[in-house]
């Protein structure tokens, strides 16, 4: 549930909101190919798919960056009490404040909430439920924001076409009470996250590299989805609103991570969430941290 790892000097901790075998392979990724599947199946660790129901394994998780005084949190799931189409995510009551506050998280602590991209489960946590309104869960921080897919998805619902109402219960509401700064322009966030553009999954889909006494890690977001994808990086999820330019932006990203040996990451990784992405051969494989 809770996990941290150092980053040099820096420590990250993995906070879990909920993970369990929910997602079709054959209809997470376009171009699945199930002989391909089944041989790479093998490769992954037990936990990371459960054969009986064919389904993979995924999980929520909020990372949280300390480093100093500086606590920054990457993406922030679901959220409680939020109306969604999907099952899995809708109206969620978990205890995920006293999981934070275990990690030694305090809210009013939190110096930046940082957002790869805002899809409705990396916005969640932005806002609670107080007295029938959505509040800015975080009074002390600056929201960082990708500018493009702010725009994008704003326009997605001023047109009427949101497919939910993420956006008006996660995101506006931090607007409204002036926490909400763009990420498309500075190099870093606090000195602590190199900012780099990865559009593809989102227009604006952004990651964030730390470097710390020689040793790194990368915030991926949802570049992949599942360690399946190291071993298939041609297979885009069917939520990447670019398949090309993801395509592209998931290959750059393994062969930098093998060429560093960055601690990779990504949102929704089984446990335990996070590894390395070692060559093999012409491809990848995927090391889970230890
Ligand atoms: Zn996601």
């Amino acid at each position: 549930m809770i996990r941290s790892w150092s980053i040099g000097d820096i420590r990250v901790t993995r906070l879990v909101e909920y993970y369990g075998p929910t997602h079709d392979p054959a209809t997470t990724f376009p171009a699945f190919d199930r002989a391909r599947f089944d041989r790479q199946v093998a490769s992954l660790a037990p936990g990371d798919y459960v054969p009986g129901i064919d389904r993979l394994v995924i999980a929520v998780q909020i990372w949280i960056v300390f480093a100093g005084s500086t606590v920054i949190l990457v993406d922030t799931g679901v959220g409680n009490h939020k109306p969604r189409p999907a099952a899995r995510m809708n109206r969620l009551n978990t205890l995920a404040p006293l999981w934070l506050a275990a990690a030694g998280v305090a809210p009013e602590a939190v110096t930046h909430v940082v957002m790869t991209h805002l899809h409705n489960d990396h916005m969640g946590w932005n806002t609670v439920l107080e007295d029938g309104a959505f509040v800015p869960a975080f009074p002390n921080a600056q929201y960082l924001v990708p500018k493009e897919d702010f725009v994008y998805f704003k326009d997605l619902l001023d047109s009427g076409m949101a497919p939910d109402p993420s956006l008006e219960d996660s995101l506006l509401p931090v607007f409204e009470s002036g926490l909400v700064r763009f990420v498309d322009r500075q190099p870093t966030i606090a000195g602590v996250l190199r900012v780099e553009r990865a559009a593809g999954h989102t227009p604006g889909h952004t990651t964030y590299w730390i470097e710390s006494n020689g040793m790194r890690g990368v915030f991926s977001g949802d570049v992949f989805h599942h360690p399946i994808q190291i071993y298939e990086p041609d297979w885009n999820t069917s939520f990447c609103i670019a398949p090309r330019a993801a395509r592209q932006v998931g290959h750059a990203l393994l062969a930098r991570a093998a060429e560093t040996g960055a601690l990779v990451m990504p949102c929704h990784f089984p446990p335990p969430g996070a590894g390395y992405v070692r060559r093999d051969g012409d491809g990848y494989r995927f090391e889970p941290a230890a």
